[in-house]
C-alpha cells in the first residue's frame, strides 16, 4: 500500500509512541503539537479528509463535530465511558463507537477501595496532622476512623467495575448491596450480595459507592433527597462520572454534616477549579480522576483504542463496540 493510501486517522492527544505502536505504517496519523489536545487548529485542518478519531473523555464528539467529518468511518475513544459521544449522532451516520472496558476494571476498582479505605481510616487528614507537627504523644483516642469488617457497602451500579469493587470490599469482610437495573446472580450467590433499590441502599449502607455510567437515568443521581437518606456515619464514594452527584447538594450535605465524608476520583466540573469550596472541606477527599492511571491500565486503554481504530478503518467489526 503507498503512503498516499493510507486512511488518515486522528489522535487528540500524544500517547507515548509505545502505546499506539500497532498503528505504525497503517494510517497517516495527525496528532496535535506538543503541549496541545484536543481538536486544535492542526487536526481541524484535516477533518475534511479524516477517516478515523481516536479520541479521550475530555472530546465532545457530536453530531456539530461530524458534520466537519464527512469521511468520518469510526470513533475510537480511549475510555469506556462514551458519555462525551452523542451516539445518536454516530447510528444516524452509522460509524461505529469503540471504547475500552475491561482493560481498566481491575485499577478502577482498586482506587475506589484506596479511596473507600483513605475516607474509612481519615488518612489525608491524619498524614496532613503530622506534618504539620500535630503528632505528639501516641494517643488512644485520636484519629478514629469507620470499622470495615462487617459494616455495609452499597455499589451503585454493578457492572465490570462495580463487580470488581464488590469482591474485594468482601474479601475486607464488608457485606455487599447493590442497586441495579437487572439483577446480579452471581455476585448474590459468590458474595452474598442483596439487591436493593436505591433509596434503601442509602439508608442501610455505612459505604455507598457510585459505579454506574452515566447516561439520562443516573445524571444527577445522588442529589439533596438521596443524601438526606444516607446515615449521618456514610461515606459516598464516587468513582463513575462527576455529574452523577449534584455537587451542590454534595458541599452542603458535608459543610451540615449530614453524612461523614465523600471520596471522589470524578467532579463536576472536571477540573474542580481551586478555589471550589469542595476542597475547603476536610471530610472531602478529591483526587484529579485517576481511576485508570496505572502504567498497565493506560497502556492497555490505548492498545484497545488502536485495535478498534484500525479495525473500524478497515471496516470490521470492533473488538469493542458500543451497542
Ligand atoms: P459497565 O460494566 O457498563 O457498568 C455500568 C453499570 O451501571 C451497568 O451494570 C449498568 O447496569 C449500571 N447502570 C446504569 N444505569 C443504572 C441505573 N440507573 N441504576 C443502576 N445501575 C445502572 O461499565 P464499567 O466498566 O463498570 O464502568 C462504569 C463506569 O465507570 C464507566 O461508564 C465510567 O463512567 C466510569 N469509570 C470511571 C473511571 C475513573 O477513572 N474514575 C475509570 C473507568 C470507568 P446494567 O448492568 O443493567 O446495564
Amino acid at each position: 500500500m503507498s503512503r498516499i493510501e493510507k486512511p488518515l486517522a486522528l489522535l487528540t492527544y500524544n500517547l507515548p509512541p509505545g502505546w499506539i505502536r500497532s498503528l505504525d505504517g497503517q494510517v497517516r496519523l495527525i496528532t496535535p503539537p506538543a503541549g496541545g489536545r484536543g481538536f486544535t487548529p492542526e487536526l481541524q485542518a484535516h477533518f475534511g479528509q479524516a477517516e478515523g478519531l481516536l479520541s479521550m473523555l475530555t472530546d465532545r464528539v457530536d453530531g456539530a463535530l461530524l458534520e466537519r467529518m464527512p469521511k468520518l468511518k469510526v470513533v475510537s475513544n480511549m475510555a469506556v465511558g462514551v458519555d462525551n459521544i452523542d451516539l445518536e449522532a454516530c447510528r444516524a451516520r452509522s460509524i461505529p463507537v469503540g471504547h475500552t472496558p475491561g482493560v481498566l476494571t481491575a485499577a478502577t476498582a482498586d482506587m475506589a477501595m484506596a479511596l473507600l479505605l483513605a475516607s474509612a481510616r481519615l488518612i489525608p487528614q491524619a498524614s496532613h496532622d503530622a506534618r504539620e507537627g500535630r503528632w505528639g504523644p501516641w494517643e488512644a483516642d485520636a484519629w478514629l476512623g469507620a470499622d470495615l469488617g462487617g459494616a455495609k457497602l452499597g455499589v451503585v451500579g454493578l457492572g465490570q467495575i462495580g463487580s470488581a469493587i464488590a469482591r474485594r470490599a468482601h474479601g475486607f469482610g464488608l457485606r455487599i448491596a447493590y442497586c441495579a437495573r437487572s439483577p446480579k446472580l452471581e455476585a448474590e450467590s459468590a458474595l452474598d450480595a442483596v439487591r436493593l433499590d436505591l433509596p434503601e441502599l442509602l439508608k442501610i449502607s455505612d459505604f455507598v459507592v457510585l459505579a454506574v455510567d452515566l447516561n439520562e437515568t443516573t445524571q444527577g443521581l445522588v442529589g439533596k433527597a438521596e443524601l438526606g437518606m444516607m446515615k449521618e456515619t456514610a461515606i459516598l464514594v464516587n468513582i463513575a462520572r462527576g455529574p452523577v452527584v449534584q455537587t451542590e447538594a454534595l458541599v452542603h450535605a458535608l459543610q451540615e454534616k449530614r453524612i461523614a465524608g465523600a471520596a471522589l476520583d470524578v467532579t463536576d466540573p472536571e477540573p474542580l477549579p481551586p478555589s471550589h469550596p469542595l476542597y475547603g472541606l476536610p471530610n472531602c477527599l478529591i483526587t484529579p480522576h485517576i481511576g485508570s492511571a496505572t502504567h498497565g491500565a493506560r497502556r492497555g486503554m490505548a492498545e484497545l483504542a488502536c485495535e478498534n481504530l484500525l479495525a473500524g478503518l478497515k471496516g470490521y467489526g470492533l473488538r469493542n463496540q458500543v451497542p
